[in-house]
């Protein structure tokens, strides 16, 4: 593909970089660099204000086809977007979610009548979706889903535990695996894809607080909870495929424009180690100097790996992409605690944990996580070895 822009995408950034400067002002100037919610700042209902300002304006799903309500833009006007909106400070976005998961998921898998039901309230910024995957028991293990919802007529009623659910405090509905044949071998051949209402009496959540101090995400309780049999995306036991393609997307577009918040921190990174000397250190300006480079890779490699989405089988390159972005985050906090030096201690004077916690500390903590969702870096792995090299498959239980 060629990665070089031409300059109808250079009116198109300016439009994005226009759009993004006459919005987020006035009212949302405090959503400006706001980042993951969960903490005192939370800001929910202005953050839902701008999912709706943003999807008035058409920029929420601007990837899919024009005949779900997308704007079908070519992967490189999506990638400027991204980059427009990380360059104009834009906060962490409630409804990535909803358009990069629950959207695609339904525009590929979905009837006609479950595009034209739920895809206008993701588009438009009004509904706020959360992804009800993970289990105290089942996590890399997904098919060990024991939650479990039975037909009662037109509904399916919904009990067990999720957990680890980013955004569901906020949300209106989730996407959730579901075993509806507990009997059957493999296990994966007993699974449902649901869509179910959050604001339900059956629905509970527990936020979990991280070692950031935030808590984005939560434990999810569905205690006879119900969802029309409509809301099931492929056939009752056919749940596996769906599930496994919402992946690709999670593994994949979600991610696009990534690279130029990360070129800013790193940007805050070099400045720190400018001010701080420890840029004139041999071995911390090698260090850095890796990390940039590193980064560019990373961005020709994203839109390598982008141009093949088509969400089901994800390429080789596709394959490498989640492992390589998670890895290189999670060093370059590694590198900034060592930039810091002392001042990356945590401790309070007196010798308390009661920490308050900086941008690069944040990094640096949070960034852990990242070699874990979406794919742990080891499941990553064997994702390459059996399926990009053919290796030999790992013994599964
Ligand atoms: C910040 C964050 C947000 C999240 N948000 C959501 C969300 O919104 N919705 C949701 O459903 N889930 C969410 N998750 C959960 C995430 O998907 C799981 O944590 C992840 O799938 C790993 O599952 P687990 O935690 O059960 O660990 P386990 O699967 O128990 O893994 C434990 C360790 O064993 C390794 N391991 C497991 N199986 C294998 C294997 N076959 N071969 C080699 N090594 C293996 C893993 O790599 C890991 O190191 C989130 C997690 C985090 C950290």
């Amino acid at each position: 593909m060629d990665l070089r822009y031409n300059e109808e995408d250079e009116r198109f950034r300016e439009e994005a970089a226009k759009w993004m400067a006459d919005n987020l002002r006035g009212d949302f100037e405090c959503l400006r660099g706001a980042h993951m919610p969960g903490g005192p700042e939370d800001m929910i209902e202005e953050r839902r204000a701008w999912e709706c300002v943003m999807g008035e304006a058409g920029w929420i799903g601007i990837g899919l086809p024009k005949s779900v309500g997308g704007r079908d833009l070519p992967l490189q006007q999506q990638v400027i977007f991204y980059e427009e909106y990380a360059r104009a400070n834009g906060p962490h976005r409630i409804g990535h979610v909803g358009e990069g998961l629950a959207a695609p998921t339904i525009a590929f898998f979905g009837t006609d009548e479950q595009k034209k039901r739920f895809l206008p309230g993701i588009l438009s910024g009004k509904d706020i979706w959360c992804q009800g995957y993970s289990e105290p028991n089942a996590g890399s293990d997904l098919a060990n889903v024991q939650t479990r919802a039975v037909r009662d007529g037109d509904e399916y009623v919904i009990n067990g535990q999720k957990v680890w659910t980013s955004g569901a405090d906020w949300s209106d509905w989730t996407f959730i695996v579901c075993s509806t044949d507990p009997e059957v071998r493999p296990k994966h051949k007993g699974i449902s894809y649901l869509l179910v209402p959050m604001d339900q009496p059956g629905v509970t959540t527990v936020p979990i607080v991280q070692i950031t101090k935030e808590c984005e995400f939560s434990e999810t309780f569905f205690t006879d909870a119900r969802t029309s049999v409509d809301n099931r995306i492929g056939e009752e036991n056919g749940g596996w495929k769906v599930s496994m393609g919402t992946l690709s997307f999670e593994r994949g577009a979600s991610t696009l424009g990534q690279q130029l918040a990360f070129a800013q921190e790193l940007e805050k990174i070099l400045e720190a180690a400018r001010e701080n000397g420890a840029a004139k250190d041999p071995i911390q300006r090698q260090k850095l100097a890796d990390s940039y480079l590193k980064l560019r890779i990373m961005r020709f490699n994203a839109m390598r790996a982008l141009d093949g989405i088509d969400g089901g089988e994800l390429d080789p390159v596709q394959m490498v992409t989640k492992l390589y972005w998670a890895n290189w985050h999670r060093d370059l906090g590694e590198l900034a605690m060592e930039v810091l030096g002392t001042a990356s201690d945590l401790l309070n004077q007196d010798g308390k944990h009661d920490y308050d916690i900086n941008e690069f500390q944040k990094i640096f903590l949070f960034s852990r996580s990242e070699t874990i969702y979406a794919g742990s870096n080891e499941i990553q792995r064997n994702i390459i070895g059996e399926r990009a090299l053919g290796l030999p498959r790992e013994p599964r239980p």
